[in-house]
Parts: C-alpha cells; structure tokens; sequence
C-alpha cells in the first residue's frame, strides 16, 4: 500500500507479526490508534517491549516466568505430588481457567517432531526425568493434545513415568475435557 509515511508503513508491516491479523487488519489497527487511541499504542508498545525484554522461563516447569522459578512452583497452596504434562503455556493457561486442578505442571514447550527439529531434549524431557527421580512426584498427568505428534509426546512421557516409577494420573479426571478442546480449537485457528 502507498501512503505518505514511510513511518506508518511500516507500523502496518510490523502489525503483521500478530496472528490473524492480514494486511486490512493491520492498517485498521494503525489507523485507529493514530486518529483514536495514541495513548493506548503508547501503553501497548511499553508493555509489549517489557514484556519481550523480562518474560523468560521459570527454570523448573519451563513456563513464562520473569523469576527464575514461577509463581505457581512456588505457592505451598499447590499439590507437589501432582504434575501436570502440558505442551504450552497456552494450554496452562486454559487448564487453569477451566479446571479445578491444584497439582504442579511441566511446559514442554513443544512437543515430539523430530521433522521440526523437536527431539526428547528440546521438549525438556530430560529435565522432567530428572524432577520424578527427584521422589516428589506421586502422580503424572498428561495433558498434550489429541493430535498425531500429541499422541506420540504421551507415549513417550508415559515410558519416562514408568521408569521412574510414577503412576499416571486418571484420564484428566480435573479436566472438562469440552472446555479444554474448545480453548485447544482456537489456538489451532490462529496458528
Ligand atoms: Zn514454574
């Protein structure tokens, strides 16, 4: 698209980077906050760089964390004993707003996709042998996704369990599993 600044094209251009957001989109949203909402970009943009600058992973389950161990390792008010296998912070995040479960959890970042480069060590399995050897863990719930790489991620993390000794937890009985496919659904879309 042709405007007369260069500077607001490429605030469209860099709009871009969110998912589902196509080039209409993107001039709407630039757009918008010049003529509306300066304000509003300018708090965006802060949040956005301080969030990209101090947003890490917590060193234990490997979830978003700007402390080198995350709230949720952290608070006595959790389970120990229960751990919870997920492939992203998304789907924490989503067993966490629709599920009662109280246990711990392990963010494998990923999951088994060896075309992508994703072998048992960059999904942090190695880690998660290591914490169940540690003795804490009394029961291991898996919680990836129903899909073909999912599936074999939870084969492979229920080796890990018996090797150690650890039980596997019932199927998700925490879990509305609707609720959770629901919220699983509209990650896929936008990815
Ligand atoms: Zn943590």
């Amino acid at each position: 698209m042709t405007t007369g600044s260069p500077l607001l094209a490429d605030l469209i251009e860099a709009l871009r980077c969110l998912p589902g957001v196509g080039s209409k989109s993107a001039q709407r949203m630039a757009f918008h906050v010049l003529e509306r909402d300066r304000a509003g970009a300018r708090r965006l943009a802060e949040k956005l760089a301080l969030a990209v600058d101090r947003i890490g992973n917590c060193t234990r389950c490997r979830t978003f964390s700007e402390e080198a161990v995350c709230a949720l390792c952290t608070s006595t008010a959790r389970d120990a004993g229960l751990l919870c296998v997920v492939e992203t912070p998304v789907d924490q995040l989503a067993i966490e707003q629709a599920t009662g479960y109280r246990g711990r959890y392990f963010v494998l970042l990923g999951r088994l996709s060896p075309l992508d480069g994703l072998g048992p060590k960059e999904i942090g399995l190695d880690a998660l042998a290591q914490r169940l050897a540690e003795g804490e863990v009394q029961e291991l719930i898996i919680a990836t996704n129903p899909t073909v790489e999912g599936e074999a991620t939870a084969h492979m993390l229920a080796q890990i369990a018996r090797a150690a000794g650890v039980p596997l937890g019932g199927e998700l009985e925490y879990i509305d599993r609707g609720t959770l496919a629901h919220a699983f659904g509209e990650r896929h879309t936008l990815s």
